[in-house]
Parts: C-alpha cells; structure tokens; sequence
C-alpha cells in the first residue's frame, strides 16, 4: 500500500520509521496563500495509518528509552546542528505554506531551535532525588522516567516552532513520538523528521502523520499513546482535553487567545505604538500572542490612536519572499473571508473604522490590509472572538483598576502586555493580572526556551506548560524506590577509567 516519497508530483509524504510513506486514500489541499493557487497534495491519514505510525514509535521506545541520556543528548547536538544549517530553508516552506514573511519565518524557526539548544541540556533536569537512612539500612530515591509513547498535534500558524515546544523535549526524556501538524502546513515537519535522522535518531523514534478530525480522533483513541500535547484554537483544545482525560492520557491542550495590551498614559506613545504594531500585524495577525486589543488608560486613547493609525497604514503588504514586506497574506481562502466577516461586523456593531484594511494592495492570494477598530466596547463580538487576523481594536479604560478588571474578565488568558513608566503600576499589573505571560514593556512576551510558554483560563487545559522545566515534568513521570540490601555484593575488581555516557 506505501510507496516511497514522490515530491516530484508535490505530495507531502508521512515519516513512519523512519521512512517517507504516502498512504492511500483521501487528501488535502496545500496552498501557496500569496497566490491562492493549490501547490502540493498532502495526504489525510486514517486510524490504520495512525496505528502503524504508532507502532512504529512503540517498537523504538524500549531501546530510545534506555539510551543513555548523554547519549541521546549528542543526537539532539547534531540535530542542533543541522537545524542551524538548514534554518533558512525551513524558513521558506513555512513561508511558501503560510505566507509570512522570510524574515519573520527564519525568526520563527530560531525560536523553535532555542527548544533544541534547552534540549541538549536535559539529562540535568532528569535527576532524581535520594534520602539516605530513611530506615536503617534503607534508602530512598526517585526515578524520574519517559512516559512511553507520546502525540503532538498542533496548528497552522507555525509550522516549526510549535512542533518543536514539543518532540525535542519529549525526546530528549527519552520518550518516542508521533507529531501530526496542521494539514495546511505540513512540509517542513517531514523535513525535520529527516534532518533527525541525518542526526543519528534511531527509525521510529519520531514520526510524521498528516490528516485532518479522523486522525485526530484515532491519535485519541488509540491505545498505545500515553500523552499528548495539543495547540490549537480553544473549541478544539478543550476536545482534546475531555477527550484525552476520558481515555485516561496525560494531556496539555493550549487554545487561543486575545491578548490585551494596557497603555498609560505616562508611557513613551511613540515607543508604545511601534511595538504594539508589529505586534498586531506581524505574521497577519496568525499569532497567539499576537495583540488583539488595545486598552489604553485616560488620556493615552487620542494621541494612541493617531500614532496607530498612521503606522498601520504605512505597512508593506507583499508576497512573504518578496523583500522589503512587513505582512504576508493570511493563510486560507475561507480564513481570509473569517476574518473579512470579523470587520464587516465591527463596523455594524458600530465601532469607529480607524484604518480600513477591506481592499488590500494584491487582488490575488489571501491578502487582507491592516484594520483598526477604536472605541471599541467589551459587548462587541470583534472583542468577544479571537479574530487571529490583521484587525486591532482599542477599548478606553479611566483608570489602571478599570483596565486591569477588563483584561481580567475575558475568557482568553495567554500573553498580556503594560506599557508605563511606572515601576509601581507595573508591579501591580504583573501581580493582579489573571494571565498566564506577561510583557513589561515587552509585546510579545513569548518565553524564552528555558522558561515555560502556556496561558491560563480558556488559553489552556491541563496543569503543565509547553518547554523548559514544566515540558520536561510533562513528558517524564517520576518512581520513587524504597531500598535495603541485607547481604552487600562485593563489586567486580576494575582496572580502567570507567565511562557511563
Ligand atoms: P485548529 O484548532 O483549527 O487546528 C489545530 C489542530 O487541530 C490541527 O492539527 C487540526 O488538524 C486539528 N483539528 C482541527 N479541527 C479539528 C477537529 N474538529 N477535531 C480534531 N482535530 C481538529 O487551529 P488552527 O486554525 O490550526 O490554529 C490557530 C489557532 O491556534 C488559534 O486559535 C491560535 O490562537 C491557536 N494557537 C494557540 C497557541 C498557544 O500557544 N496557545 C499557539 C499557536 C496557535
């Protein structure tokens, strides 16, 4: 039923140990958005595929899980390697499948090596813990181990960085996975999965499936997967939740997000507005941390809204390859018309058209231009939904009480940002504020690799948060051992420099 890659006819091949495989049966669409035109078919997996898949993880696991650490860990430092050495060709593909720019995608996959470099260091964080004489002659101590075989299934939007908040952590630990990223962008998954195993990672270990709800489900359903690590938008996140809970896996499902940005008035406007710009209309708005709405404080709203205005309309809309733009087009016919839809309603909700991004400068591909909505009011649906497109809207807060009360009553809670001058007003929004990451006079406050990435409220179900310690928590379990040795062995005689690794 496989047969091997044929990339000639543009179809995304799966990666099942360790090989290229195209199942038969239905398929998918992937388009290139900066022309709207269908550029590769990439195949949709069913629960037969999804289980040899899983197999083929199972069959790695016992010999990838005793490897030693060290070991595993110079595998991760070649497949460091060889992501720095392919970095920018990564970058394209996600560039050709999503349509952000290359500056912005090259970006992107360096955020997704950062994991790879906190990956590399991981044998550290596996140490257990040891009691001596806990009774006499009794010793105890943890095992901290992989928890088996493990799922990823993660969006559009960034096509290498969220994949690997995950796989290399979860390798790393020793465990073996199965990743299947958005069917929308499937390329550069399978080009990692070869550039690991040009690395040295042994078949099976890591596996590609692309599909659509039906791979999802049997991913779900299936036995032999103990845990997985899910992003995508929050109706979805919380499916996977219920789900996973019920069919007794560990999981962490990350939703979407609208991510207020709290301007006072005593903070550099000028400095403020160039960062919430790049922050709003950056990758079209296909962020989760992407600043959806403004909240700016008393008499920051007029001068704001006239800096916003004019720097939104000076951004350079172009093809994501073609040099000099500062915004591609969104990802999809049907998004681009969702998010169309999104400001036809703010205009009969009433909300003030600053900045109308209706016809943008391209008539083909996805393109939209850059929206501003002010006076915005918490009843509306453009503040209500995550419009994950170029659309910022700005509300007006009297006080820091009131804006803090706003973004604390949302459902969304996954990255927030202050803007001020104010040691006092900051450390008071960093305490009070109900949101899982928090910008100081930062955007985007995406958390570096050895740090942990994850929201709260509706921009999260489960405990644990994706990479640096919380990851590594995610994807082991820990033993404890309780020890007494009645009659002690007397160790074989040795004669040179023992080595572990
Ligand atoms: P999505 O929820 O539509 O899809 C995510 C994944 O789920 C994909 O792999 C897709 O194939 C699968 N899927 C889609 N519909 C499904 C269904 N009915 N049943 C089972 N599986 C299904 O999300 P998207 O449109 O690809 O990505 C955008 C969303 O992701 C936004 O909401 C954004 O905020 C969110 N996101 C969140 C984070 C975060 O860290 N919280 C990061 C990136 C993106």
């Amino acid at each position: 039923m496989n047969k091997p890659a044929d990339i000639k006819h543009h179809t995304v091949p799966l990666w099942i140990g360790g090989k290229a495989v195209i199942p038969a049966g239905r398929t998918g669409d992937v388009y290139n958005p900066a022309t709207g035109q269908v550029s590769k078919k990439v195949p949709l997996a069913d629960a037969k595929t999804i289980d040899a898949a899983v197999k083929a993880a199972a069959a790695a696991l016992p010999a990838w899980r005793d490897t030693p650490p060290l070991r595993r860990a110079r595998v991760m430092q070649k497949f460091l390697q060889l992501m720095q050495d392919n970095q920018q060709d990564l970058a394209r593909l996600v560039s050709e499948e999503h349509g952000k720019t290359l500056p912005d995608a090259a970006g992107s996959v360096q955020r997704g090596i950062e994991v790879v470099e906190f990956a590399c260091g991981i044998p550290q964080l596996l140490k257990g813990e040891f009691s001596e004489n806990v009774g006499t002659a009794v010793d105890a101590y943890t095992l901290r181990q992989p928890v088996g075989v493990c799922a990823g299934i993660t969006p559009f939007n960034f096509p290498v960085m969220v994949p690997m908040w995950m796989f290399p952590v979860a390798i790393a630990c020793g465990n073996s996975f199965v990743l299947k990223p958005s069917e929308k962008v499937p390329s550069a998954s399978v080009r990692m999965a070869e550039l690991f195993k040009e690395a040295g990672l042994p078949d099976g270990v890591f596996n590609v499936v692309h599909g659509d709800k039906e791979a999802v489900d049997a991913i779900l359903a299936h036995p032999g997967i103990a845990a997985v690590s899910f992003v995508g938008s929050t109706p979805i996140a919380k499916y996977i939740y219920e789900t996973c809970a019920r069919n007794g896996k560990r999981v962490q499902a990350l939703g979407g997000a609208k991510n207020h940005a709290v301007v006072l008035p005593d903070a550099d406007l000028e400095f403020a507005a160039d960062a919430l710009i790049g922050a709003a209309y950056g990758s079209a708005g296909e962020r989760c941390m992407a600043i959806s709405a403004v909240v700016a404080v008393g008499a920051a709203g007029d001068p704001l809204v006239k800096l916003l205005a004019k720097k939104a309309k000076a951004i350079k809309i172009g093809p994501g390859d073609a040099p000099g733009m500062d915004m591609g087009p969104l990802v999809t016919a049907e998004h681009r018309a969702k998010v169309a839809g999104f400001i036809e309603k703010g205009i009969s909700e009433k909300a003030e058209l600053v900045v109308d991004g209706r016809t943008p400068p391209h008539k083909e591909g996805f393109f939209l231009g850059t929206t501003l909505f002010d006076h915005v009011t918490p009843q509306m649906e453009v503040y209500k939904n995550e419009i994950f497109g170029p659309v910022l809207i700005v509300l007006r807060a009297d006080t820091l009480e009131e804006a803090i009360a706003l973004v604390n009553s949302n459902p969304y809670a996954n990255g927030t940002a202050i803007f001020t001058e104010s040691g006092g007003a900051a450390r008071r929004f960093e305490n009070e504020i109900q949101v899982g990451m928090v910008g100081i006079n930062v955007p985007i406050p995406v958390p570096v690799a050895f740090y942990s990435f994850g929201g709260w409220k509706n921009s999260l179900f489960g405990d644990l948060h994706v990479h640096g310690i919380e990851g590594v928590k995610f994807y082991t379990r820990t033993k404890v051992v309780t020890k007494r040795w009645p009659h002690q062995d007397t160790p074989a005689p040795g004669f040179h420099m023992p080595t572990l690794g």
